[in-house]
């Protein structure tokens, strides 16, 4: 397998990831392909668990015809899948995420230990500080990158004190200008120097430091180092046409700072978020762009603020204080540094109407008992709701295929929408201000 990798390494272009591990969406779809994924990687895991997962004809073709050649399949060892699990139960993770997720992140986590050598990148905890400082005399980017680049790394070394000093006098130029012309960018200024520092320690490569800065600093340095260009910016010119021709250094490295150790591409948002707060590298199976924040929606209680980290259709009370119709959608993101965020409205102001009159009786004679159901549904543990909860899954286990099945129309079944109704309902509030009649 390692041979297999061996043509691909002797390219000049740099790959995003050293190991790559992938789920069952690139092998089942058919616009994937080995190559695409080698691109970016010097060689493609998956786990056996994945593999069993395939189960139609056609995906099972092309798995053995175009991917198994190129694809190594490893099943993590119990110790990582161990440290993995115990890492989804502090993430809330752990219940939605499936015996073949875990088993993804387990062999990333294992291929991580291989590369970096060592679980110093990643973190004990949620929200934690990583491990520990990167072990001495191992330079994994020295080890990994190959060949052709270490000579620049070497010039660089060279060069390395030189340039900080360079870089780090040109951040204080900036920063006494600022300072002379506003104040108020000043205090953004200091940490991004400092990111910069710690940027260019990891990378040993000043493009990425530049990367990180802010663009004021990046239009000074590139003036210290040829003030010819400063006029000719943004013009292709005879004398800069080369530039643009190749990819300049400025321009590759911007968009492959820093060579992964192991990334792991998925698209499901449990694993996502795991594995941003865990610190692995996670990659868009699709685009193959490094993703460095995952979005998504949870539920929270109004009432007790308690988050609802993976929904349900049937989650409709809160799980803490059992309040029913407190639950509301909320945005949140995990960035790379692993922190879990709610993006909470400004001075959102809860709908307390309804909350003076006790709720309606229902009105006799209509199907629709108009006002609210005969006995409306206000806690989890109410025959009515498991009832209505019974209902809702035989209503989305119907065929659409059975030959027996008939539309509502045809069937005569009036009902429509959602069977659970919490509360009163919507629209059925006694204290809603209602549309005045002309
Ligand atoms: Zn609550």
């Amino acid at each position: 397998m390692a041979a297999l990798a061996a043509p691909t390494t002797g390219t000049t272009k740099e790959k995003l990831a050293t190991y790559l591990v992938i789920d069952t969406g690139p092998i089942v779809s058919s616009a994937a392909s080995p190559s695409y994924y080698l691109s970016s990687a010097d060689r493609i895991f998956t786990t056996p668990a994945v593999i069993a997962e395939i189960k139609d004809e056609a995906s099972r073709s092309r798995w053995e015809t175009i991917w198994k050649p190129f694809v190594e399949v490893r099943s993590p060892k119990p110790n990582s899948l161990k440290v993995v699990a115990e890492f989804a139960k502090k993430t809330g993770d752990y219940r939605v995420l499936s015996a073949t997720d875990m088993g993804l992140i387990a062999l990333g986590y294992e291929l991580e230990l291989e590369v970096a050598g060592g679980d110093w990148r990643l973190r004990e905890a949620p929200g934690k500080e990583c491990k520990g400082p990167k072990p001495e005399g191992w330079g994994w980017e020295g080890k990994i990158v190959g060949e052709a680049p270490k000579k620049e790394e070497e010039k660089k070394k060279d060069e390395e004190p030189k340039e900080e000093e360079k870089s780090s006098a040109a951040v204080e130029e900036v920063a006494e200008q600022l300072e002379a012309t506003t104040l108020e960018t000043t205090p953004v200024e200091s940490p991004s120097t400092e990111e910069a520092a710690t940027a260019y320690e990891d990378h040993q490569q000043p493009e990425g430091m530049v990367e990180t800065t802010d663009e004021p600093t990046e239009e000074v340095a590139e003036s210290n180092e040829d003030s010819e260009d400063d006029d000719s910016d943004g013009w292709i010119t005879p004398s800069n046409l080369h530039r643009h021709m190749h990819p300049t250094p400025k321009a590759s490295t911007a968009a492959v700072v820093e060579k992964l150790t192991v990334a792991i591409a998925t698209v499901d948002f449990a694993m996502q978020n795991t594995l941003l707060q865990m610190n692995l590298h996670l990659l868009s199976p699709t685009s193959l762009i490094r993703i460095k924040n995952v979005r998504s929606t949870v539920l929270r209680c109004h009432a007790c603020f308690f988050v609802i980290k993976h929904p349900t259709a049937t989650s409709h009370f809160c799980p803490r204080c059992g309040s029913g119709d407190t639950l509301r959608r909320v945005g949140c993101s995990t960035d790379a540094n692993g922190v879990f965020k709610l993006h909470l409205k400004k001075n959102f102001q809860h709908n307390v109407r309804g909350n003076v009159f006790a709720i309606p009786k229902p009105v006799a004679g209509t199907c629709s008992m108009k006002g609210v159901p005969d006995a409306p549904v206000l806690r989890e543990d109410q025959k009515e709701y498991t009832r209505a909860v019974k209902w809702e899954s035989y209503r989305k286990e119907k065929d659409l295929m059975d030959q027996d099945y008939l539309p509502n129309i045809l069937s005569g079944t009036r009902r429509r929408g959602s069977a659970i109704r919490v509360g009163a309902g919507r629209g059925k509030n006694p204290n809603q201000v209602g549309r005045k009649r002309k």
